[in-house]
């Protein structure tokens, strides 16, 4: 029987190469449903191709472009996610629109092929909790998280001592303070290693993608934050590891494609072939490196780190500043150093909220967006 699915952000970079993965795999995979934001073009070309049951866009004017049927907003991504024809869902989208649709894709029983990491960030004790009680899989398909999921399933997950997560410290690594300071959006989007979408690109020239990442292992993997490492490894080849009480490690290794984890998802718990992502040669990479991140030239890491052990709805508020901040980057109104600048002020000024509800959340979410805005407005009237 072919395993169903259905993928939310399936115009973005970890949608189409998810498509990529279910062509390469037809006997195995089948696409069920598939949404988008507002990229109709390539949505009709998916469309046309796999022919999923069901379709949604951002908005009402989009969906009227692709017919009658199709849906669109919060609700039309719920409607794909919770569809019990699903066997598995991919949230792809980003930022904190993968949140109500996770959850309704878990209270209907679903697993979860899990690339949102701001979902898990914004709310990872909801989630996780609610995950339990429907006993709904959330596999990872974040490179890293994906690398720690496989080397703890080689042993026994009660006795982990530490984990490490890789970074390959972004286009910044090795420029001074003063350089970071004029990076543009292009020398930004430049990244080393990885072609993503432009918001996660922007969060791993500041390292807030580390942050995030940091707090998504903890609800994925239930480890403290002391026992969460960050290493910087320009060649992206070794993309995590786990220490075992027995002072064994067992690191997961591969080529710097995407691909890998999100095959690995999608076909959990077998092993296929499927896309042919090239050999790696070892003795052609030759020498592996790895050093500490600098926190003073990279503070988000370091204010990840913090909003994860306050917990609450630091996290959440962490999210929706940086989310804002990013864009704003983007659309060239800030420096991409005000990033830090912005979310230290917004945490600073947070009321954290112990134990929130997904409502508090969502809440807080918007709080922290508008919080976010006034700090902008300041430096654009100072710098713009
Ligand atoms: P992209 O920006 O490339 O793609 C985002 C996708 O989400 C697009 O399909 C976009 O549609 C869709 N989308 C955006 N807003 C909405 C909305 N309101 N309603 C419906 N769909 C929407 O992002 P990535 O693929 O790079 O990243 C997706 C997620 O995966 C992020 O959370 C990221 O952190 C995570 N991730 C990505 C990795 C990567 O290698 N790219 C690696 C690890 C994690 P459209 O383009 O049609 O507007
Ligand atoms: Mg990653």
């Amino acid at each position: 029987m072919k395993r169903k699915i259905s993928i939310l952000g399936s115009t973005g970079s970890i949608g189409r190469q998810a498509l990529e993965v279910i062509e390469s795999l037809p006997d195995k995979l089948e696409v069920v449903g598939l949404a988008a934001g507002s990229n109709i073009e390539l949505l009709k070309q998916q469309i046309e191709k796999f022919k999923p049951q069901m379709v949604s866009v951002k908005t009402k004017e989009l969906a009227a472009q692709l017919g009658k049927h199709a849906l669109w907003g919060v609700e039309g991504l719920n409607k794909i996610a919770g569809n019990t024809d699903n066997d598995m869902v991919l949230m792809a989208v980003t930022g904190i629109n993968g949140l109500e649709p996770t959850i309704t894709a878990i209270e209907n029983g679903i697993s979860i092929a899990l690339a949102n990491k701001e979902t898990l960030v914004a709310a990872g004790s909801i989630i996780t909790k609610k995950a339990l009680r429907n006993n709904v899989s959330i596999i990872p398909v974040d490179s890293e998280h994906s690398a720690i999921y496989q080397c703890i399933n080689a042993r026994d997950a009660a006795k982990v001592r530490k984990i490490i997560l890789t970074a390959s410290g972004g286009p910044f690594r090795t420029k001074s303070m003063e350089e970071i300071e004029q990076a543009t959006v292009n020398s930004t989007l430049a990244h080393p290693k990885w072609s993503m979408g432009d918001k996660i690109t922007v969060d791993s020239a500041t390292l807030m993608n580390k942050g995030l990442e940091v707090i998504e292992a903890h609800w994925l993997f239930g480890i403290d934050y002391e026992d969460i490492k960050v290493v910087i490894h320009p060649q992206s080849i070794v993309h995590g590891a786990v220490e075992f009480l027995d002072g064994s490690y067992i690191a997961q290794l591969g080529l710097p494609t995407m691909h890998i984890p999100i095959q690995y998802a999608l076909t959990y718990p077998k092993t296929m072939s499927g896309l042919k992502t090239g050999t790696l040669d070892l003795t052609e990479i030759s020498r592996l490196e790895f050093e500490k991140p600098d926190l003073d030239k990279f503070p988000c890491l370091k204010l990840a780190y913090e909003a994860g052990k306050k917990g609450g709805t630091y996290p959440a508020a962490l999210n929706a500043i940086n989310e804002e901040a990013v864009y704003a980057f983007l659309e060239g109104k800030i420096r991409l150093t005000d990033i830090a600048k912005i979310v230290e002020k917004g945490l600073e000024e947070h009321e954290s909220i112990a134990n929130p509800t997904l409502e508090e959340i969502l809440s807080i979410d918007k709080n922290a967006r508008r919080n976010a805005h006034e700090h902008l407005a300041k430096i654009c009237k100072s710098a713009c």
